[in-house]
């Protein structure tokens, strides 16, 4: 019918099981979970997959080194509540996160929150709430000092700290250079000082070199960096660090010929760490912070056929999900090249009769393209379309408002 070539194929998706010729999400076929929901097009993350995750990581890691949610991947609250009894502590970006993670039952000793542009109005909030602010600016520390006295409350700060190197092969670079974030290593002294004399009360330093890293040495040459730069500022600061933030970075694999993080040398690495920071900087615990890693593999988004048609040759399903709820499968978020995510026909896994389909949503936009050419069980209107690897940065990250349509449904299954 089709004369189109398709796109490389992915890697199976392992953590979801198939049964009856349907993909099974929270212990039930996805016809039925879809009759559950009540509508499409919805996410649907799975809080087994999303222990398995946590426990997993556990296992390689050194029981010393603390694990942090960093809640921007997903601050779906229902999630982040189960988030929060699996790990160590949550990491929020905003005032809004910093409620979340409140309501979700969070110890404030173990919340901490990064981001440039913190408002007065933010600051005070995690004063108040007794959180770890990580410092990316001097006015950050000006602001500080004037709430601490205006609350009689020490804030808690760690300086975030804009390194001199960069995380190789990262997707997201996000220190080295000239960046919005942190505060140039080159500059952390004179904030030190400027801490001591406000009377703030200075815990750590954060390190957060990028994100969507695949590459194990990589990740072990920036954590190995940054403990190197955190030892150093240490012997500038005006009281012993109790927190050393190596940030995370870790990587998913969503592309063809992707291939899943090796964790056992990042693992060995910082229980070597570990080792060197209970000499060099006794009491100063290791923390590693992690959003996709944790959340991403968890996480399906689940849309209708709608309708189905052939253009000069080319087979379009139209679904009625699209970028607005989902721009990164769309290759809008941050993607240079477009690359599909692996997609499936989710109401019939075992099917033989295959075709080539592009699928795209309803926006009228040709930007809002979900699969390229892909190879996929042939599908007809009221079909669900799968799309794997979405429980970070989905919901959240897509302009829902744009072309008005409904809001999407979240579930935590
Ligand atoms: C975005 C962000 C994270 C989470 O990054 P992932 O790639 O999702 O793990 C962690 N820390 C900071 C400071 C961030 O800005």
């Amino acid at each position: 019918m089709t004369v189109e070539r398709s796109q490389p194929v992915h890697a199976p998706m392992t953590p979801f099981e198939t049964a009856d010729g349907e993909l099974v999400v929270g212990g039930m076929p996805l016809s039925r979970l879809a009759a559950r929901v009540g509508r499409t097009p919805f996410y649907a993350y799975d809080r087994h997959l999303l222990a398995q995750r946590v426990a997993k990581l556990r296992s390689v890691l050194p029981p010393t080194v603390k694990l942090h949610y960093a809640m921007k991947a997903n601050p779906m609250p229902a999630l982040v509540c189960h988030m929060a009894g699996l790990v160590d502590g949550i990491d929020v970006a905003s005032g809004g996160e910093l409620k979340v993670a409140l309501d979700a039952g969070t110890d404030p000793r173990e919340i901490s929150f990064a981001g440039p542009g913190k408002s007065r109005e933010e600051l005070r909030q995690a004063v108040a709430a007794g959180i770890l602010i990580n410092i990316e600016s001097f006015r950050e520390i000006d602001e500080l000092a004037s709430l601490s006295q205006k609350l009689s409350l020490p804030a808690r700060v760690a300086v975030r700290v804009n390194p001199d190197f960069e995380l190789k092969s990262s997707g997201m670079k996000m220190g080295g250079g000239p960046k919005q974030f942190g505060i140039d290593a080159e500059h952390v002294p004179d904030a030190l000082t400027e801490i001591g004399r406000q009377g703030l009360a200075f815990e750590g330093f954060h390190l957060f070199a990028g994100s969507q890293n695949l590459k194990a040495e990589a990740i072990v040459d920036a954590q190995c960096k940054a403990y190197a730069l955190a030892r150093r500022l240490a012997e500038r600061a005006p009281a012993p660090v109790r927190f050393l933030n190596l940030g995370g970075g870790f990587g998913i694999p969503y592309f063809p010929g992707e291939q899943r993080l090796d964790l056992a040398s990042i693992g060995a690495n910082l229980a070597a760490l570990s080792q060197q920071a209970s000499t060099e900087m006794p009491g100063a615990e290791l923390v590693i912070e992690l959003g996709r890693y944790l959340v991403g593999e968890a996480g399906i988004y689940v849309t209708r056929v709608v309708d189905r048609k052939i253009s000069r040759g080319q087979l379009f399903l139209v679904v009625d999900g699209g970028l607005h709820h989902h721009l990164s499968a769309s290759g809008n978020f941050g993607q240079v090249i477009r690359k599909n995510y692996p997609v499936t026909i989710g109401n019939r896994m075992g099917a033989t009769k295959k075709e080539i389909a592009t699928i795209v949503g309803p926006l009228c936009t040709p930007l809002d393209l979900l699969a390229d050419r892909m190879e996929l069980a042939h599908a007809e209107p009221g079909d669900l379309v799968v799309i794997f690897q979405s429980g970070a940065y989905g919901a959240s990250a897509s302009p829902q408002g744009f072309l008005g349509h409904p809001a999407v449904v979240e579930v935590l299954v």
